[in-house]
């Protein structure tokens, strides 16, 4: 990371914690990362707008509100107060905290999606999928189980088996049921609309931009993280997939305009929560009080503005596709990232922590009960943990081209046949998201243990799935 040029205002912000739960340790290392990059920026004499929110809608906030008897809305605000405690105990000091399901949010996310409308990048197509007839609602993914149509095993969620770790579309499950109410889920038809990402247009600009430097002349994404983005991106095929982005109702979220009953979906809205926290942190007048006299437009439209995101690793795919391709296309006054500073997960002999049920306020007790819980499983399953690492560990090249595993519309299909190669592929683009490839031809040459592989397999996928509910909603 550079220092930037003098005189520069930085806009900066770190990932939006989901509203369904407190801080864990994963969020807090994030926001100290930033916080000591802000402090010393603001010592170089840079103007820094270092901003944050809560990251509100989608379908688990919806349910976990109705199962408590309160509206989402409550849910959000009982979870939002824990947070400044536990941002004054570790002294990490943002300028605003905002939340996405506010007036400002609303008024930027329909403004961008009328700007890409205008510009031709949004359209429609019926989509199939699994409607809950008790709940009166489409399922999202996560929230259908049935039996694995590849090995026969029951209870297995909408997207991938547990025991043989085969991926497959929910529609696939042999007697599938809705989690939500037990009830056999009919395949209904709806309307969605897409967002054109595998426009030629979007991905001459993904491509440039990817591997282009910000204004402060630094390259916009690190070596890893470009190497990702150029395997979504493809070759001169090209991979990527036009992006659902919408919901239909019931869903807690954000009216697309002119669209009765569908929602964004959350995905859409959330990076958009990081302008509407800078435009609220103006509209509050504290960002006057501390010397900015601009408005918001004039803020992102200032040539000697950067705007600098820092991620973890989990959610690269929107901020380096997505995101940009949005902003792009919107047009002025919004203004594409100069720089994703994206960080890895805390780990413990290779086992991820930042998933401690614990809230922040506890993290360091918490961090010796997490070390104690990863020894135990480590031992207890410990060839299957290496072999998963050593499979993460592997080297570029399989071209992963699967994205969040609930990004409907962009899902493989894989034939049994493919299985095994296919999910070690899938396996580590969920798990470590790093540069893979000769995963198949490492799990080839293990062929031996073959009761091995398929343990290690597995904890890789329960893994991949304990992140993955991030992505359903
Ligand atoms: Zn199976």
């Amino acid at each position: 990371m550079s220092v930037a040029q003098s005189g520069q205002t930085l806009f900066v912000t770190t990932a939006l914690p989901y509203a369904n739960g407190p801080f864990h340790i994963g969020h807090i290392m994030e926001y100290i990362q930033a916080d000591i990059w802000v402090r010393f920026q603001r010592m170089q004499g840079h103007r820094v707008h270092f901003v944050c929110a809560d990251d509100t809608h989608g379908a688990p906030i919806m349910l976990a509100a109705e199962a408590e008897g309160v509206t989402p809305q409550a849910l959000v605000a009982r979870i939002a107060a824990t947070r400044p405690k536990h941002l004054a105990g570790f002294h990490v000091s943002f300028d605003h905290w905002h939340s996405t399901d506010s007036p400002e949010n609303v008024e930027l996310s329909q403004d961008v999606y009328r700007r890409l409308k205008a510009a031709g990048l949004i359209y429609a197509k019926p989509v199939e999928q699994f409607f809950d007839p008790v709940k009166s609602m489409f399922l999202p993914d996560r929230y259908i189980k049935g039996t694995c149509p590849v090995c026969g095993t029951r209870d297995q969620y909408g997207d991938a088996c547990e025991n043989c770790s085969s991926t497959y579309a929910p529609t696939d499950l042999i007697d599938p049921y809705s989690t939500l109410t037990g009830a056999r889920p009919e395949l209904r038809t709806s309307e969605h609309l897409f967002f054109r990402l595998s426009d030629p247009a979007c991905v001459a600009f993904l491509r440039e931009w990817t591997a282009g430097s910000g204004a402060g002349g630094e390259p916009r994404l690190q070596m890893e993280v470009l190497n990702k983005a150029r395997e979504w991106l493809g070759g001169s095929e090209g991979k990527l997939a036009d992006w659902d982005i919408s919901r239909d109702a019931p869903y807690f979220g954000i009216p697309i305009p002119d669209e009765p009953g569908k929602y964004f979906y959350v995905w859409l809205d959330a990076p958009i929560g990081y302008l509407a926290s800078l435009k609220a942190y103006v509209g509050s007048g504290k960002a006057k009080t501390a010397g900015e006299t601009r408005s918001f437009e004039q803020i992102l439209s200032a040539p000697d503005t950067r705007q600098i995101h820092f991620i973890g690793k989990d959610i690269i795919y929107f901020h380096t596709l997505f995101w940009p391709a949005m902003l792009k296309f919107a047009g002025a006054p919004y203004k594409v990232p100069d720089n994703i500073y994206v960080h890895g997960f805390i780990t413990f002999t290779g086992e991820k922590m930042s998933k401690s049920p614990s809230p922040a306020s506890t993290a360091i007790s918490s961090a010796s009960t997490s070390i104690s819980r990863a020894a135990r499983r480590r031992s207890s399953r410990a060839s299957s943990a290496a072999r998963c690492r050593r499979a993460c560990a592997t080297p570029p090249s399989c071209g992963g081209t699967e994205g969040p595993p609930s990004s409907r519309g962009q899902r493989r299909t894989l034939s049994p046949t493919r299985t095994r190669s296919a999910n070690s592929a899938r396996c580590c683009a969920k798990r470590c998201a790093s540069p893979i490839a000769s995963t198949s031809a490492s799990i080839r040459r293990s062929r031996g243990s073959s009761q091995r592989i398929r343990r290690a397999v597995t904890s890789c996928t329960t893994s991949a799935r304990m992140r993955s509910s991030r992505f359903a909603r």
